[in-house]
């Protein structure tokens, strides 16, 4: 059985894609998605040799070596035009590492209409990035699972509308899930404040340092836009 995760990502597939799961792992994902017919093909990418390993095996033992392919390469690099691929997933990474690959790989993006992406931390990097690399985000969920809370990230196409005036404070919390304001945005801001004020507190005990005074007043914007929202 998959976690709630993955399949809460799955559900967001358009049916019948061609996806690239990027950081495959297990390839539990396209393994999943193909089971319950969401996708007719798929690419399980991974970079490192003990995953690729793991997505092959788990593909072969599931009889499904023509419906999925496992690459082993460097993010996006494994998509090809020819596999016409229209939906991709970047799932359980950092927010950095997310942004790394879509920076370094986006002339494989040609023909994607939809990106999933679940960063575990750092969501506005994310989110900057394609609010500058003309993908609008869609919809957003969020989700708490084993006292982990995720943020999933769907992503079109096109040009995004986001007045300056306000803009940082969007990308930081996300436009769709500041408006819903659910229970479980408010337990991870109030996770995530209570971390700030606690790292404040110790910078006031640290010798001052290079950088100290920019991360106290990064810190305490935080806290502002925090009580805002
Ligand atoms: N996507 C799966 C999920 O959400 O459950 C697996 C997440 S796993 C924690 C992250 C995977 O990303 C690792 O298997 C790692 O090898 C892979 N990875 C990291 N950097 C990568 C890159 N540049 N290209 C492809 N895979 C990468």
């Amino acid at each position: 059985e998959i976690s709630e995760r993955l399949k809460t990502i799955a559900l967001l597939i358009p049916k019948n894609s061609i996806l690239a799961d990027i950081g495959s792992d297990h390839a539990y994902l396209p393994i999943y998605a193909l089971s319950k017919g969401i996708i007719r093909y798929a690419i399980s990418g991974e970079v490192a040799e003990g995953p690729y390993q793991s997505a092959l095996s788990n593909v072969n033992r599931y009889g499904l070596q023509e419906k999925i392919s496992v690459r082993k390469g460097d993010g996006l690099t494994v998509i090809q035009p020819e596999d016409h691929v229209n939906c991709v997933v970047i799932a359980g990474m950092g927010g950095g590492l997310i942004e790394n690959i879509l920076k370094s790989g986006r002339k494989h993006l040609d023909g994607v209409q939809r990106l999933i992406l679940q960063p575990n931390i750092h969501a506005y990097i994310v989110r900057k990035w394609l609010f500058e690399n003309y993908w609008r985000i869609t919809d957003e969920k969020i989700m708490e699972e084993d006292g982990h809370i995720y943020e999933l990230l769907i992503a079109e196409k096109g040009n995004w509308d986001l007045p300056e005036e306000g803009r940082e404070k969007q990308l930081f919390f996300g436009p769709f899930l500041l408006k819903e304001h659910s229970p479980i945005f408010q337990k991870k801001w109030e996770r995530e404040k209570n971390e700030w004020i606690n790292i404040l507190n110790n910078l006031q005990h640290a010798k001052t340092a290079d950088g100290i005074e920019q991360k106290r007043r990064k810190l305490a914007t935080y806290l502002q836009w925090y009580e805002e929202v």
